[in-house]
């Protein structure tokens, strides 16, 4: 399992530099990996235990650590949107209720069955599965 210090190698490794606000945002997320973040949430946390921290620079190093695969950013109805970290997990592809809003990640059997697919249908392999499917839950459908 990939701890606070992989991710900040990688930081590292890509010249970015280190700041308080960067360093408590990747603890706070680790701290929650299962949860899906609002911003709201995010940004209060980290402005009552770093100094200069507001929504536009928790914002930006948000979309930091989405590119740098780290988080990945769900559109949840009538919630918004979220962050989930997928660093280490295989497969980060979610199936999310659009009337509910409750956003469940896909699993291996179906991460196999997409690129398999992806392979037969488009001769396209090694893909990053980043996917989020809308649909209805078991619960909203009846
Ligand atoms: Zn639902």
């Amino acid at each position: 399992m990939k701890k606070h210090r992989d991710l900040i190698s990688i930081l590292k490794a890509k010249n970015l530099r280190l700041t308080p606000a960067r360093r408590g945002l990747i603890q706070y997320i680790l701290d929650h990996k299962d949860k899906q973040l609002s911003l709201l949430e995010i940004t209060r946390f980290l402005e009552t235990t770093v100094d200069g921290v507001n929504r536009s620079s928790v914002y930006r190093n948000l979309e930091l650590l989405k590119k740098l695969d780290i988080i990945q950013e769900l559109n949840l109805p009538k919630k918004g949107k979220r962050f989930q970290y997928i660093f280490d997990k295989e497969v980060h592809h979610f199936y999310i209720c659009k009337t509910c809003g409750k956003a469940s990640r896909g699993n291996k059997v179906l991460f196999g069955r997409i690129e398999k697919a992806l392979k037969d249908v488009h001769e396209f392999s090694k893909a990053n599965l980043s996917m989020v499917f809308y649909g209805y839950c078991e619960r909203c459908k009846r």
